[in-house]
């Protein structure tokens, strides 16, 4: 999962623009963040290990003046290192011209892509696959001579999930996979000065530009001196959509608005529609801050009982660089979020949050809340069992760490230690948002998967054994 956003705006401070983006956008990533800028004579990039706020000095945006920007908040996904070269945008050249490009989302075929770019010469100097994707269209628009016909027949080899931005030093693409399983939208800055795309609208909030509609899936859209040209070089247009419901459960932020539908008002109504479907008798309801607060606040709402804070969060710590040692680490979730106990002593809480995938911290967080004085703890859990892998950019794990992949409910109740527990049904999440089972990729609750992943699970199973054949029992 990464955040991305792009800006075409001569005259403007472009640099800036997208670092004020970024900064809306850090909650989709924290291990890198990047800008890079066209004056329309060449392309140059800052990038770093760390966030938004750390990486970039006001002396960096001063030297990145330019008419297109794009930049990108990375999220290192299962299996890639922390490494320099694997932050964005990704620069590489098209014979001496220099592009930058920076991605969201995970690609299934990389490998087969790597295979056929080194056959024909390429160098891939680092492991990411929007590397892979740079290098395709480099070598195909060698040959067509424009970069949005690369971009068109580059949507026809790879497979996977892709939001991308790309810059020369004059004009800025925006593509979208054929499933829309990432999200993209476009904006217009005010009185014609420019538009910029993002991954989640929050990010056009903050620079002032006016949300025009989501990207869709398979365009292309290309904005220069010409102005805004869109295509579809969508090769199977009559499929389905596969939006990441995730996004709407966990990831995008409450303030943003994804096809229609407010993340905000999603995540309120799966609450209500958890207290209907998971109803117990409670002093109070309180959330697992701050992801789990909007359901929160719509199972009070629901329920009729009352809301209240339990849990002090610190939001100062982000991922660290400086390892905890042993002994701090079994503190770890207290460096997060800290009991109440003026507000817990003695009461019957029903503890709602958006999801659980390996059962731990809600684990700890149960034993906290006890040891705080709460008399009975009822978990609620505004989404279903996250029971399968995700192939497509987010950070999920393997099957065997995954807890919904093999408990039972009950046995996940007795993992955590929770007085009770209820999950959200598939169906009440979806009805939440308004928009309906086939606008989503939801293999990560059904092992549906828009795309063949055979090969994915199989490398997985090969890898956990008993994985493999474990069945699921929900
Ligand atoms: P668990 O009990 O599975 O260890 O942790 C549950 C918590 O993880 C929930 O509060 C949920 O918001 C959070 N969570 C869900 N998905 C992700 C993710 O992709 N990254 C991070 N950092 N947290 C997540
Ligand atoms: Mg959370």
């Amino acid at each position: 999962m990464c955040g991305v956003f792009g800006a075409y705006a001569p005259g403007e401070d472009v640099a800036r623009l997208t670092y004020f983006a970024l900064q809306a956008l850090q909650h989709r990533g924290q291990e890198s963040a990047g800008i890079a800028v066209g004056d329309d004579k060449t392309v140059t990039a800052v990038k770093n290990l760390g966030l938004v706020s750390q990486v970039f000095e006001e002396t960096d945006l001063a030297s990145l003046p330019g008419s297109v920007a794009i930049g990108h908040t990375r999220y290192s996904t299962t299996g890639q290192s922390t490494a320099w070269e694997n932050s964005q945008p990704h620069m590489s050249s098209i014979g001496r011209q220099l592009i930058a490009l920076a991605h969201n989302g995970n690609l299934i075929n990389t490998t087969a892509l790597q295979e056929g770019l080194q056959a024909s010469k390429m160098h891939l100097r680092s492991t990411t696959d929007s590397e892979a994707i740079a290098a395709l269209i480099g070598e195909i628009t060698q040959r067509t001579h424009h970069i949005r016909e690369a971009v068109a027949e580059t949507m026809l080899r790879v497979r996977g999930a892709f939001a991308v931005v790309l810059i020369t030093e004059m004009a800025l693409y925006a593509f979208r996979d054929p499933l829309g399983i990432r999200p993209l939208c476009l904006g217009e800055l005010s009185d014609g000065r420019g538009w910029v795309v993002a991954s989640e609208t929050c990010a056009l909030d903050i620079v002032g530009a006016r949300f025009l509609r989501d990207v869709e899936p398979g365009e292309v859209i290309k904005i220069s001196a010409e102005g805004i040209e869109t295509f579809s070089a969508n090769p199977w247009p009559q499929r389905r959509e596969a939006l990441c419901i995730f996004e709407y459960v966990y990831f995008a932020r409450p303030d943003s608005t994804m096809e229609g539908a407010s993340i905000y008002e999603s995540r309120f109504r799966m609450g209500e529609t958890l207290a209907g479907e998971y109803p117990v008798a409670a002093d109070a309801v309180m959330s697992v801050p701050d992801s789990g607060t909007p359901a929160a606040v719509g199972y009070a709402h629901a329920s009729g009982i009352p809301y209240l804070e339990g849990l002090a969060k610190n939001r100062y710590v982000g991922r660290t660089f400086i390892q905890p040692t042993q002994s701090l680490r079994q503190l770890g979730i207290r460096l997060k979020l800290n009991p109440m106990r003026f507000a817990l002593e003695g009461k019957r809480l029903v503890v709602v949050d958006d999801s659980i995938v390996r059962g731990n911290t809600t684990r700890a967080i149960v034993q906290m809340l006890r040891e705080a004085g709460a008399r009975e703890v009822h978990m609620r859990i505004s989404s279903p069992p996250v029971a399968w892998p995700c192939f497509f950019g987010i950070d999920t794990d393997s099957r065997d760490q995954l807890i919904g992949a093999h408990k039972t409910v009950e046995q996940i109740r007795a993992h955590i230690g929770a007085d009770s527990l209820g999950y959200l049904s598939q169906e009440g999440m979806i009805t939440a948002t308004g928009l309906r089972a086939e606008n989503f990729c939801l293999a990560c609750f059904d092992g549906h998967y828009p795309l063949d992943v055979a090969d994915k699970l199989a490398a997985e199973a090969a890898e956990h054994p008993g994985i493999g054949t474990a069945k699921l029992e929900m």
